[in-house]
């Protein structure tokens, strides 16, 4: 089976169980290729599979990065010979400490800080990257609000393909030199992301052969985030948890954990029980939550402002699928202010030695806010996702932690600092 697109020919197999792609609102199939709407109803489109055996001994006897997961991802049986990062199976932290200043019986940090590029979009754009090869792409790029440019230059440079990536120019100065280390292709748009989105979508629709990772290769890029799911049900010894605690832009990552969970379950390599899916938001970026607050389903679009910036999608795509998970698995979509994220910040690193990004911020200020307005049990077993690294955001916390004091080299001066 091959099919033909532009001049290239897709091999078979380039996708693994992967079998095409599949509507979101009408259930409208299609080949798989470098599609994102449906053609009958513009609904979004996903990969749909035929999953082939998989056993917890067959994932587990592959690599320590997410194509231990590739017999469940649209990607070819030989990955791994191609030029990657290897990102993902990052750690999964028991986090006692601030358990204990939360009130939590059982707390967990799946800390995807330490990925390649330093936050989760590393997962994504391997997928992407993977996609944008079988198509014969010649520029890998995308739309960003930071973190997913770093990962889109540095996966294109392994990868030895032409990059562009495209950002609001107000990002955070690492943000911007953390890409454009990478690629000489770094555009700075005068304009939100919603605007530079918008911008990449034009640019896709008159360009033959780019690949833009989260615009015309979305289907596979999405399923990327999956593997954080995986990997939170291996690391806590094949079991889902009681409740996960997600950052949400877009809201993709979170649609793919619950996705993730709900085929381990079909695929029997989990036990199925109830678990509570949480999103966190901004409150200056909070459409999601507004939404869920006031109990409807349309989405009301804002414009951002918020130090959330990797989270600052004011129209976001996936947020109605957002919305029907967490009412379906009882849970709750929750913002705090950036006063808050900064808080959260230092709650984190001085109780775990963890340094997360304004989203990670965001998502345990939502996680301690969950606590105390009595959303989350507190007693049932709880991970919260770690997005980001907060070197990436230092400006957030710079004015709110510093030197203690500064002295004289001596030990007199010292002692009146008052530490001894
Ligand atoms: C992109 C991103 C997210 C979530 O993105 P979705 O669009 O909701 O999938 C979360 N945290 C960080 C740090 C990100 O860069
Ligand atoms: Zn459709």
């Amino acid at each position: 089976m091959s099919l033909t697109l532009h001049s290239t020919t897709i091999r078979a197999g380039a996708f693994g169980p992967a079998v095409d792609l599949r509507c979101r609102e009408c259930g409208a199939t299609r080949d798989l290729g470098p599609h994102f709407a449906c053609d009958q109803c513009f609904g979004p489109l996903e990969i749909g599979y035929d999953f082939g055996t998989v056993t917890r001994e067959s994932i587990e006897a592959g690599p320590a990065n997410i194509w231990r997961y590739k017999a469940l991802l649209p990607v070819p049986d030989d990955i791994e010979t191609s030029p990657n990062l290897e990102p993902g199976f990052t750690r999964l932290l028991e986090a006692k400490n601030l358990a204990a200043e939360l009130g939590l019986t059982k707390l967990w940090v799946k800390d995807d800080s330490t990925n390649p590029t330093n936050s989760f979009k590393d997962r994504v754009v391997a997928i992407a990257l993977s996609a944008a090869r079988e198509f014969g792409s010649t520029v890998f790029a995308c739309p960003s609000t930071g973190n997913l440019a770093n990962a889109v230059a540095a996966a294109g440079a392994r990868a030895g393909i032409r990059t562009v990536v495209l950002i609001p120019s107000n990002l955070e100065a690492p943000k911007q030199i953390n890409s454009a280390v990478y690629t000489e292709n770094l555009i700075a748009v005068d304009g939100n992301y919603d605007d530079v989105n918008k911008l990449a979508t034009e640019i896709a629709g008159e360009t033959d052969d780019w690949a833009f990772v989260n615009v015309n290769v979305r289907p596979f890029y999405a399923e990327g985030s999956k593997t954080l799911g995986y990997e939170i049900a291996e690391q806590l010894g094949w079991r889902l948890p009681d409740q996960v605690v997600i950052p949400v832009a877009s809201g993709s990552q979170l649609t793919k954990v619950y996705k993730a969970f709900r085929e381990l379950v079909a695929l029997g390599l989990v036990e199925d029980k109830p678990c509570r899916i949480f999103g966190a938001q901004a409150e200056g970026c909070s459409p999601v939550s507004t939404a869920h607050r006031a109990g409807i389903d349309a989405i009301r679009p804002v414009k951002p402002d918020t130090i959330a910036k990797s989270l600052a999608i004011g129209n976001p795509a996936d947020g109605v699928y957002v919305l029907d998970i967490v009412r379906e698995t009882g849970g709750a979509v929750e913002d705090v202010t950036d006063e808050e994220i900064r808080e959260a910040i230092v709650l984190l690193a001085r109780n775990e030695g963890i340094f997360t990004e304004t989203a990670g911020g965001t998502t345990v200020g939502v996680l301690k806010k969950l606590v105390e307005t009595g959303q989350l049990d507190p007693d049932l077993e709880t991970v919260v996702i770690n997005t980001g690294h907060g070197l990436k955001t230092v400006d957030a916390v710079a004015g709110v932690v510093g030197p203690r004091a500064t002295i004289a080299p001596s030990y007199d001066a010292f002692v009146a600092a008052g530490l001894s």
